[in-house]
């Protein structure tokens, strides 16, 4: 009999999970909900079978994660569950480390709702519905704003009055749980430099920026909530607030016609008008679709930039997630803002996709590293179980 280690990992748009077994951490068994809300669509796959289910689910939180539970209980006949991990994007000021979920634990959380609207109500209906199906079994919370607290009281804080600090108005930062998995990894790629001066890039749908020094995160791009930054897909990232007080109080716009503004239409897909998507971008003649793809690597590199005097200076740059990892040509413009530090990309090698991109002569190694929430959790949760 084996110990399994189930890991959701639920967004707005899809739940994924995976069965890790304990011993190994190989995954035995995948899948994902895909429109998880609206009209959720379940795929599974294992490790000796390619997808073998595919089915549409009544769309009710509870009933899909349900589903899956049923799903991966009769893959696994004979193993054991030994606990349940759960990706949660905000922990707030509360929750530094991994937390084992309780009632109290939950309630902690619904309270963080309003700080990240998009993830979090998402992430609670499904651990509330596994905790139903399974509160005999441990189930743990790993937060996306934990890796960040290792950032100074300064890079926390934003110049507002004090009290807003101390009420919990500070810069949490998010991708934690990505960072946390390519500080880990960092070491087999960059050996000794791995320690220094580092800035990781995870450009995905969501997007943002991590400055590590000893592989601990010094200053990030997010902050308060995962609207600050970086141009993304569908957020624009750090605008001038001045803007939203113009729209409210000039415009007629309502609080939500403002929130759908910065979490569903801006980004790449607003100022492009076509879609949130990179693929799409690159593929598209249209000129609205390069002035997006152009704006999206100038605000990168913009923020690179910005984080540097918190590391005073840069060896080691990262690019990771679905843009980080796949688009050379995003790589290679982001990186041409940096050729007077001296960086240097090797076309060949960027446009490969290999791990060191960076030219023999490069002052500073530039690294493609795939990231894995999900793996992070896994390992972690295996550590938690067998102490
Ligand atoms: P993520 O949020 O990490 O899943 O990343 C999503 C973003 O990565 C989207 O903009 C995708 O278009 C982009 N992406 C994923 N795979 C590729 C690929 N093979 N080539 C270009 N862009 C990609």
């Amino acid at each position: 009999m084996q110990s399994l280690i189930i890991v959701f990992n639920a967004g707005s748009s899809s739940l994924k999970f995976s069965v890790y077994r304990m011993d190994d951490l190989k995954i035995n068994l995948q899948g994902e909900v895909e429109n998880f809300v609206t009209k959720p669509n379940l795929w599974l796959k294992s490790e000796s079978k390619k997808k073998y289910i595919e089915k549409n689910l009544f769309p009710e939180t509870s009933k899909v994660v349900w589903t899956v539970l049923e799903e991966i209980n009769k893959a696994s006949k004979g193993h054991k569950i030994a606990v349940i991990a759960h990706r949660v994007v905000h922990g707030g000021k509360l929750y530094k480390q991994p937390t084992l979920i309780n009632a109290e634990v939950l309630d902690n959380l619904r309270e963080l709702i309003p700080l990240a609207p998009l993830h979090q109500p998402y992430n609670l209906d499904v651990i509330e519905a596994s905790m139903e199906a399974y509160n005999n079994i441990p189930q743990v919370a790993y937060f996306d704003t934990s890796f960040h607290r290792s950032q100074s009281y300064l890079a926390e804080l934003f110049p507002l009055p004090l009290k807003y600090a101390n009420e919990g108005i500070i810069r949490y930062g998010f991708h934690g749980l990505s960072y946390q998995y390519i500080s880990s990894k960092l070491p087999h790629y960059a050996e000794e430099k791995a320690h220094k001066r580092v800035i990781v890039a995870h450009l995905g749908n969501g997007a943002s920026l991590c400055a590590m020094k000893n592989l601990k995160s010094v200053s990030t791009s997010m902050g308060f909530t995962a609207l600050d930054g970086l141009m993304m897909g569908t957020r624009p990232g750090n605008i001038d607030p001045g803007i939203i007080l113009y729209l409210v109080n000039e415009r007629g716009y309502s609080i939500e016609g403002v929130q759908d503004l910065l979490y569903e239409k801006s980004g790449l897909k607003g100022v492009s008008g076509i879609s949130n998507d990179m693929r799409a971008l690159l593929k598209s003649n249209d000129p609205n679709a390069e002035i997006a793809i152009e704006l999206f690597c100038y605000i990168a590199a913009k923020h690179i930039s910005s984080l540097l005097p918190s590391i005073q200076g840069l060896d080691v740059l990262v690019f990771t997630a679905g843009i980080g990892e796949n688009c050379p040509q995003i790589r290679s413009h982001i990186c041409s803002y940096f050729s007077w530090l001296g960086l240097r990309v090797d076309d060949k090698l960027n446009r490969k996709n290999t791990s060191k991109i960076s030219a023999h002569n490069s002052k500073i190694e530039v690294y493609v590293i795939p990231t894995n929430e999900e793996a992070i959790m896994a390992e972690e949760a295996a550590k938690l179980i067998s102490h």
